[in-house]
């Protein structure tokens, strides 16, 4: 029952887009490290057991001893000792506890003979769950550790972390996932025809199509390359680890602020009906890189500041952030 409710906490709700199995496994395994506790359990049963066999220096393994000293005479001689008293009969918490630890040892390479902590059994568990979410066997061409390790930059605002994550997994209750699930009725796209898919909401629709253009347009502002529209990047968060790492600060930001701007607005037009134009979209991407250029200028030192911003603007005499790109949306409403 805990476990249903730390993912009814996770999802708000019966649906759940991404396995169970995949979240509990490490962030950068694509997971999001939700505490299995069935395993915790288990591994609680074990650091027990271990203390027993490694002889652990405390009045109450003098007691397990007597219940499982006959059991674990493979592992620790000394405990089946005559000269210590032993039980027949083994009560049911030590009957769970041998259970899980006869299994461990089957399926276990390690040695048992050495002290394990419960986290360190617990990490080994999930370790060995070897677990491969679902879009990496889809998308095989992608470099997911880098998606993964992206969706939890720095640069990723905890808000949009929630988005891009989706977005990731390709698990964004979008109408074609709604749809292939028979849960709507049409798998069309909120704002055209097609079918509303993630890669046709966030690169190919028309929605997306100008406030993409505005990033693809900092982007380049940043590095005088000429970046194109990838799925890579625009979809997977794959940025390209060859430019320096305040650059791809700057990235990710971009990215992953627009993909959020997109969803919710999106939801606003599909859920309230609110009236909307793609230059809407480029006033909200403006708004928030102002915002966050305003917040990194508070929280970092101004060596830091500089070497992240300074494509963008400078700090005056003053102290005052001094924009050098004109980021009138006006000006890039056609670019
Ligand atoms: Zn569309």
């Amino acid at each position: 029952m805990f476990q249903k409710r730390c993912f009814n906490f996770i999802w708000g709700r019966k649906l759940e887009p991404i396995s169970r199995k995949t979240l509990y496994s490490h962030m950068l395994k694509g997971g999001l490290n939700v505490p299995n506790l069935e395993l915790k359990i288990h591994s609680f049963y074990l650091c027990h057991i271990f203390k027993i066999i490694n002889n652990y220096n405390t009045p109450w393994v003098e007691f397990a001893v007597y219940w499982t000293g006959l059991q674990l005479k493979k592992y620790n001689p000394s405990i089946a000792s005559n000269n210590i008293p032993h039980s027949e009969i083994i009560p049911p918490f030590y009957v769970k506890c041998l259970s899980v630890f006869t299994d461990f040892v089957e399926n276990c390479k390690s040695s048992v003979n050495s002290l394990w902590t419960v986290k360190e059994i617990y990490n080994y568990f999930i370790e060995n769950m070897n677990i491969e979410p679902k879009c990496v066997r889809d998308c095989k061409s992608v470099d997911f550790n880098n998606s993964f390790k992206n969706v939890f930059s720095s640069a990723v605002d905890p808000e949009c972390r929630n988005t891009c994550f989706s977005i990731v997994h390709n698990a964004l209750l979008t109408n074609q996932y709604l749809f292939s699930r028979n849960m709507i009725r049409s798998s069309k796209c909120t704002f055209c025809s097609k079918p509303e898919t993630i890669d046709h909401l966030f690169v190919e629709c028309y929605i997306s199509t100008s406030i993409n253009k505005v990033v693809l347009f900092f982007m380049h502002v940043l590095t005088a390359d000429n970046h194109k529209l990838s799925l890579k990047q625009f979809h997977y968060l794959n940025v390209d680890n060859s430019y320096d790492k305040e650059i791809n600060y700057v990235f990710l930001i971009l990215l992953s602020e627009s993909r959020q701007i997109i969803w919710r607005t999106r939801n606003d037009v599909k859920f309230d009906k609110k009236l909307f134009s793609p230059f809407d979209l480029i006033c909200k991407l403006i708004y928030r890189l102002k915002y966050r250029i305003l917040l990194d200028f508070k929280r970092f030192p101004s060596e830091k500041f500089e070497l992240i911003w300074g494509n963008y603007c400078d700090v005056n005499a003053n102290k005052k952030v001094e924009l050098r790109l004109d980021l009138n949306p006006a000006i890039y409403a056609n670019i």
